[in-house]
């Protein structure tokens, strides 16, 4: 007999031993607390929230390993023997040579581009990410994006749309000499594209072009393991590799990198700061003791170093990987399924929705995301968060920044939520899709100077 079952599930290589309970809230509940919130996600108190797939940040569920880790965190002022461990992941898992604590990944941004950009530099990126282009332009930088075209493109099919347009880079050295370009900002699996990733070859030539002109690449690794499991799924020569050793191999042809602990290395808190030049690490550890804390504890707990040793090699897994992405595959396959517009190909952490899409109706001033992630708050106590013209802010000038891309992120964290909860999130995308046309834009109310995206108020246009 022909066989006909396809196995093909993603299903979780772990199980559950403890549960959360969730409130569950009425639509009259829910249209008071957005109200009471400005229509920002992020002011919404998370008591009121079913799903929260608000970020993927510090959400994740750590595992049994990660909590007995706990238990021998060394709460030490100085020499911290889990800073030692979690050190000596770092060193082993992604070869970087020093290593620098932070209390979360803008801890090390912060630390990072005081040390390596001078007033007047220009950091060329893979597109901007919030946090990151602050810090460089609050150290006196001028970011400049050199990612693809295609990543500004939702309905491009793009394997690798996090790739770097080697043409922009060469533009911008010529115009600029390389003496001003410090650093090429390079991010694994690019947030702010919709957690696309950057490809085995494109970084290659990318670290040979800058090889030839003297410049280095710091790596925003916040995201490296779930970019080498595309690579691994998608790129040639990679088939049979393992994510422990691409992500090896990416890290290893780059200068340094910063990283937010909270989100690939499974804790909920955490990041560090790394480099392989004893220059920049002599002069990091001088800053760290101003704004983190000693330098073998950076604003951390012993605990939380240990958990992110642990959770660093739990990440490397690759069922980890395959159930974490196919997770995130399920969701935007049952989205799609309802005719929502979502970013393509579906990326690493979550649906990008593309809300100029799903609301053409509305102008950009009206903040189309902002307002769609209202509407599915909602409709079902989903809490999704904006990433288009209020994350995009306002440049050093004062003008807003108007990004290509307006989305809507369902974020999903680690290891938290089931298949049915997913299920869920869709629906209710896909009811609100059905009744776009009746919905209406916002104002802003309140705007406050950095990052306005986590604080501003808003109201409904009636
Ligand atoms: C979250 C994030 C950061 C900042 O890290 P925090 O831990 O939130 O301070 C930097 N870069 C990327 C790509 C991120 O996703």
């Amino acid at each position: 007999m022909k066989r006909t079952v396809q196995k093909k599930s993603w299903a979780e290589p772990y199980k559950m031993k403890m549960v959360e309970l969730l409130n569950v809230t009425s639509r009259q509940q829910r249209a008071r607390a957005i109200k009471d919130a400005g229509y920002n996600t992020f002011l919404l108190r998370s008591e009121d929230v079913y799903i929260d797939l608000l970020t993927d940040s510090g959400t994740n569920a750590m595992s049994d390993r990660q909590w007995s880790a706990f238990m021998v965190g060394d709460e030490a002022y100085a020499g911290s023997a889990s800073f030692y461990r979690m050190e000596a992941a770092i060193q082993k898992h992604y070869g970087y040579k020093y290593v620098i604590p932070t209390h979360q990944g803008r801890g090390a941004e912060n630390i990072l581009s005081k040390v390596m950009i001078k007033p007047g530099d220009v950091i060329p990126g893979n597109m901007y990410f919030t946090t990151t282009r602050l810090h460089q332009e609050l150290a006196g930088g001028k970011f400049h994006d050199i990612i693809i075209d295609e990543a500004h493109d939702p309905g491009s099919e793009h394997p690798f749309k996090g790739n770097v347009d080697l043409n922009k880079l060469a533009a911008i050295v010529k115009k600029v000499g390389a003496k001003k370009i410090p650093y090429v900002s390079i991010a694994t699996n690019v947030n702010m594209a919709g957690g696309q990733p950057i490809s085995m070859k494109n970084l290659k030539e990318l670290r040979a072009f800058t090889k030839r002109h003297g410049i280095k690449i710091i790596h925003d690794m916040t995201r490296v393991a779930e970019n080498a499991y595309f690579i691994q799924q998608r790129e040639k020569g990679y088939e049979k590799k393992k994510i422990r050793d691409i992500v090896r191999e990416i890290c290893d042809n780059t200068d340094g990198a910063t990283m937010s602990a909270k989100k690939d290395a499974l804790v909920n808190i955490g990041g560090f700061m790394a480099t392989n030049d004893w220059n920049v690490y002599e002069e990091a550890r001088n800053l760290v003791v101003v704004y983190e804390g000693l330098h073998t504890y950076g604003g951390l707990a012993g605990r939380d170093m240990e958990a992110i040793a642990v959770g660093i090699g739990e990440s490397l897994n690759d069922e980890h990987q395959h159930a974490r992405v196919g997770q995130v595959e399920y969701l935007g396959h049952r989205m799609e399924s309802f005719g929502v517009p979502i970013v393509r190909p579906i990326g690493g952490h979550g649906i990008f929705v593309d809300a100029k899409a799903f609301l053409p109706h509305l102008t950009q001033d009206q903040f189309p995301a902002q307002t769609l992630a209202a509407e599915i708050f909602v409709d079902s106590g989903v809490r999704t968060m904006e990433r288009g013209i209020v994350s995009a802010g306002r440049k050093p000038d004062g003008t807003n920044y108007y990004p290509k891309l307006e989305l809507v992120r369902f974020t999903l964290p680690r290891r938290v939520y089931t298949q049915a909860h997913m299920d869920v999130v869709a629906e209710s995308a896909g009811s609100v899709f059905e009744r776009r046309k009746k919905i209406k834009g916002m104002k802003m109310v309140y705007e406050p100077k950095y990052l306005r995206f986590f604080q501003a108020r808003f109201e409904m246009i009636k």
